[in-house]
């Protein structure tokens, strides 16, 4: 997995100095997980190219990694870390480029404060999101982006496209700033992280995002995925980074798995579902109530904060999801009587679960969408005859609206795990379909702003029990 870095001005040997690695020399690093060479390509009177090219030992790698949450054991073992730049990459640059990281230079102290004509060539990083989102990282500061993309195999162009992309960053910059850029970047474009990350990460975002990423128009974003979606991290990495500039911003970038592109407002849209959910909720006069696919818990957050609701159960598949909601709740600091009101499950909704039974209503705002459509007749066996709530209140996307929306291209779902997404015909026809079957009344309406064609960007069904 190499990376380039070019100065290609006179005298380009100077880009030696301040990466304090001599251009003769082929050096060689330990890492904890492979070893790191540092040579020099091209050394020229005018154009200098350093490589920092990073042996992963997959082996290596393993050994003492807390729990492989998630992995199967094949995964530990055959992955694209030794032939990828990943999050692996970055703590080379830190280690291997330590001082240039840091603004040092002791024989040419001037240079480091110098902008350089530089060019920055990652040789293959997987990118979620593609060249979209290496354009909204990196234009930002300054840099022309060229990026090539790949078919996953030739022979098989109907495979479509290979996550990975061969990145090329031109511009003028101190190199100290093209490293720190790249040290935080390239883990927010493959959107992992090798390692565990707890509050030192904010500290090193913080600290390697100085100068420029408070006022990156993706600094939401940015540390969403740097700090691998951990809610309470990344609030506080964003209050610490819009301090005095009065609130936290919400922008893309805060729903558990941000959308590819930007195309929805997400939060704000977001939010009216979650309050057109609640109103509905408080207007049933429910006590006990469930949130079904609760995800990082922003509806329990509502509900907690309203006393009538005495009993509220938020069930995710996720356990990261369900980490994430104890998290932005606090519960751990939250009074008992207020902690009793709340329970956490782990579970899936396609799974007949008797925990879910007796309850007064269900919300289940925008999943319906990630199941696949093979399942959905499960979903709903479990909801409407096993758990059966006298009220269950479903949100789900308008496909209609989505040519509104301008980043997404025609035909794509506005998520990359949707399963389906469904017209407003579609999902009135589904939602009377189950009333029939299960004895529920269902009304369906529009959730946020209206267009006089495609209708609203979301919509509610409303089911009321009227058998026992
Ligand atoms: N309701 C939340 C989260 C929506 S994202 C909100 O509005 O903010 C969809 C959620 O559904 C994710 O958290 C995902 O983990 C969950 N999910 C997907 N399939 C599921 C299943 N089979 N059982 C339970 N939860 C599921």
């Amino acid at each position: 997995m190499p990376l380039t870095v070019t100065l290609s001005r006179s005298p380009a040997a100077d880009l030696g100095f301040l990466l304090h690695k001599h251009p003769d020399r082929v050096q060689t690093f330990g890492l904890s997980f492979g070893q790191a060479h540092v040579f020099y390509p091209v050394a020229e009177a005018e154009r200098c190219t350093a490589a920092l090219l990073v042996d992963v030992d997959p082996v290596a790698l393993v050994r003492g990694r807390r729990g492989a949450a998630g992995d199967g054991l094949l995964d530990q073992y055959v992955n694209d870390r030794p032939y990828a730049a990943s999050s692996l990459l970055s703590v080379a640059i830190a280690d291997v480029f330590r001082s240039a990281l840091a603004g040092r230079s002791h024989e040419r102290p001037e240079l480091v404060e110098e902008s350089l004509p530089l060019e920055a060539t990652l040789a293959a990083i997987p990118c979620r999101g593609g060249e979209a989102v290496l354009r909204r990282l990196f234009a930002p500061m300054g840099y022309a982006v060229t990026a090539q993309g790949y078919p996953l195999d030739e022979r098989f162009p109907v495979w479509g496209a290979s996550p990975y992309w061969t990145l090329t960053l031109t511009g003028r910059q101190r190199l100290q700033d093209l490293l720190r850029h790249l040290y935080v970047l390239i883990p927010v474009l493959d959107d992992d992280k090798h390692y565990w990350v707890g509050d030192d990460e904010v500290e090193k975002l913080l600290r390697h995002g100085e100068g420029w990423l408070a006022a990156h128009p993706e600094r939401q974003f940015i540390a969403d995925r740097y700090l691998k979606h951990r809610r309470r991290l990344v609030d506080t990495a964003v209050a610490r980074l819009t301090e005095g500039e009065g609130g936290v911003d919400d922008g893309p970038g805060a729903l558990p798995e941000s959308l590819l592109p930007a195309a929805e407002p997400v939060l704000s849209l977001h939010q009216q579902r979650l309050t057109a959910v609640l109103a509905v909720l408080q207007g049933s006069g429910a006590r006990r109530v469930l949130d079904l696919g609760c995800g990082e818990g922003r509806l329990l957050q509502l509900l907690l904060a309203d006393p009538p609701f005495t009993e509220i159960v938020g069930l995710d598949v996720s356990a990261r999801a369900l980490e994430t909601a104890a998290e932005r709740l606090r519960l751990d600091r939250r009074p008992e009587g207020q902690r009793e009101r709340l329970q956490l499950l782990q579970g899936s909704l396609t799974y007949r679960d008797r925990r879910l039974a007796g309850y007064d209503a269900a919300a289940v705002v925008e999943v319906i969408e990630h199941l696949d459509p093979t399942r959905l007749t499960s979903f709903e066996r479990v909801v409407f005859e096993h758990a059966r709530p006298g009220l269950v209140v479903i949100t789900t996307p308008n496909i209609e609206y989505n040519a509104l929306f301008p980043g997404l291209p025609a035909g794509r779902l506005r998520h990359r795990d949707h399963r389906f997404e469904w017209t407003r015909a579609q999902f009135q026809a589904w939602a009377e379909d189950i009333g029939n079957q299960y004895g529920y009344t269902a009304t369906c309406r529009p959730v946020g702003p209206e267009d006089p064609d495609p209708g609203a960007p979301s919509q509610m069904a409303v089911f009321r029990r009227s058998t026992a």
